[in-house]
């Protein structure tokens, strides 16, 4: 069995504006059964400190802030997680 690091992070609304309160899946790597780290992409954390944009399961790129506030996740991320089998992470 697998590992997948699945990790919920909000917009910011203040570059996108009210319709973008939510927070949406991005799909950071996956942990084979021999504990080896594959990354999928860029990280959230490095997002965060470095500024690099981070891509979401429905495909919405954007660079994640340090916003703590808590938004309703992304509906199309959460179909696309389950229709994978993933454990959606619990915000
Ligand atoms: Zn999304």
């Amino acid at each position: 069995m697998t590992d997948i690091g699945l990790a919920p992070v909000q917009s910011d609304p203040a570059l996108e504006g009210d319709h973008e309160r939510m927070a949406h899946i991005v799909l950071e790597g996956v942990t084979t059964t021999e504990g080896e780290f594959v990354s999928a992409g860029n990280s959230v954390v490095e997002g965060m400190i470095n500024g690099t944009a981070v891509k979401a399961l429905c495909g919405k790129i954007w660079v994640p802030g340090r916003d703590p506030k808590k938004y309703p996740l992304c509906p199309t991320c959460k179909d696309i997680a389950e229709s994978m089998g993933w454990k959606v992470p619990a915000q």
